[in-house]
């Protein structure tokens, strides 16, 4: 993808542009159910009400790729306001071989859609040629630490790229090792990204500003700290103020443009992401 087909791209991106978060649909498509990863803060749900059911992770039910197709066709038969689609689970995406053919179907029929995708980055170093191939326009990275000791209490498991569970202080080194090798990637080949960080008071909230040294170095676009939602084993946790947010953000701009409308969107959601009402900070 040249330059200024990027930028022009970004104009009409909810999530990389102010004035688009405002104006355009994005829809995700939930194709991708399996996970690599066991965080410690995931209730992933598939059907079903469930407390905070707009949240990353949930989905009414999982599509396959062609479904997936049909409901691109739905909704932009509807709307010329629909501008990207993006696979943001219920699961790992790059986990999910029909993510892969989603993107496929959906580049090869409507070529300017922008098509995007969020990652826990273990499997980004390689499928990204694949996913340059697909012609992906923009990735969320989702880096919580970059301490091992933190990253122990925050990953229960991981499986490798070789299908092998690792626990406890070896899955938190691959899992910090992989994650460094994906932004390094992005950074190689030169592909528009920007870094997730769900703040979670008392575990990673002291690494902020280590984390936003560290990805604008990788040259990431942006910063999305958003705030920890008490699920999972890390239930017992209160999710961060808005004053413990805002200074979360504030400490990160100093190296890297923050990225503060996120509405930790839902995996089937379809709206136009400013029009969600949630409380800003
Ligand atoms: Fe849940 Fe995403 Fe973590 Fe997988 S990577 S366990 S889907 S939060
Ligand atoms: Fe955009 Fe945040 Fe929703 Fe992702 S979760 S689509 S970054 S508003």
């Amino acid at each position: 993808m040249n330059k200024d087909s990027n930028v022009a791209k970004n104009n009409l991106h909810p999530c990389y542009s102010r004035e688009a978060h405002h104006k355009y649909f994005r829809l995700h498509l939930p194709v991708a159910p399996e996970c690599n990863l066991g965080c410690n803060f995931c209730e992933k749900r598939i059907g079903g009400m469930t407390y905070h059911a707009y949240r990353p992770a949930v989905t009414k039910e999982i599509l396959n790729p062609l479904q997936a197709l049909d409901r691109v066709a739905f909704y932009s038969s509807n709307t010329d306001k629909l501008k990207v689609v993006g696979i943001a689970g219920p699961g790992e995406p790059l986990a999910n071989e029909q993510t892969f053919d989603t993107l496929e179907l959906i580049g090869k029929l409507y070529p300017d859609m922008i098509l995007c995708l969020s990652t826990n980055g273990i499997l980004l170093s390689q499928c990204i040629n694949r996913l340059k191939g697909l012609g992906i326009h923009s990735i969320s990275v989702t880096i919580n630490s970059l301490n091992i000791n933190t990253l122990v209490s925050l990953y229960q498991y991981v499986y490798t790229e070789e299908q092998e569970k690792l626990v406890a202080h070896e899955s938190a080194c691959y899992i910090g090792k992989k994650q460094l090798e994906a932004l390094e990637c992005l950074a190689v080949e030169n592909i528009q990204y920007k870094v997730n960080t769900i703040l979670i008071p008392g575990i990673n909230d002291s690494q902020v500003e280590e984390i936003a040294k560290t990805i604008a170095y990788y040259k990431a676009k942006l910063h999305n700290i958003i705030p920890f939602i008490p699920l999972g084993t890390l239930s017992n946790i209160d999710a961060p103020s808005c004053d413990e947010l805002i200074q979360a953000r504030n400490a990160s701009e100093k190296y890297i443009k923050q990225f503060r409308l996120c509405k930790q969107c839902s995996s089937d959601a379809f709206d136009i992401p400013g029009r969600i009402k949630k409380a800003y900070c």
